[in-house]
């Protein structure tokens, strides 16, 4: 599988790899830069189907940090 050979100039959505509190899978979450430079919000494991409880936070323009809890409130 090869990268999108297309320079990344405008933005829209921002990839982040996150592994799922609950089964352990990495997957792939995209946040949309304009919800703000600090959001969280709720979505599910495309894997496990399970609700993750997603902190982004803008480090620099277009790049987010990405953590994943579980919406339980469990400490993963
Ligand atoms: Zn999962």
């Amino acid at each position: 599988m090869c990268p999108p050979a297309a320079a990344r100039t405008l933005t829209l959505s921002v990839d982040a790899e996150v592994q799922c509190p609950y089964c352990g899978e990495w997957a792939t979450i995209f946040v949309d830069p304009s919800g703000g430079a600090e959001q969280t919000y709720v979505e599910d494991c495309p894997v496990c189907c399970r609700p993750w409880l997603v902190h982004a936070h803008e480090e620099e323009p277009g790049g987010f940090a990405v953590g994943v809890a579980r919406q339980d409130g469990g400490e993963a």
